[in-house]
């Protein structure tokens, strides 16, 4: 005799937002030209990049071969 509990237990119904929401600011992306919203102020003079193009402006990381 044995239960066979397959699957995950599902906890909740899809709630990974804890804390205040996070305040969005505007901003063009300098790259595409796209309008993309960032989770900080964007600060005049300095690039600010979408989502697609953030990693493409990203500071290297060591690589780790
Ligand atoms: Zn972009």
């Amino acid at each position: 005799m044995g239960y066979n509990d397959r699957g995950p237990p599902r906890g909740g119904g899809g709630g990974f937002g804890r804390g205040p929401p996070r305040e969005m600011h505007k901003a063009t992306c300098s790259d595409c030209k796209k309008e993309t919203e960032v989770p900080f102020k964007p600060t005049e003079g300095r690039p600010v990049y979408c989502r697609d193009c953030y990693p493409k402006h990203a500071p290297p990381r060591t690589n780790r071969f």
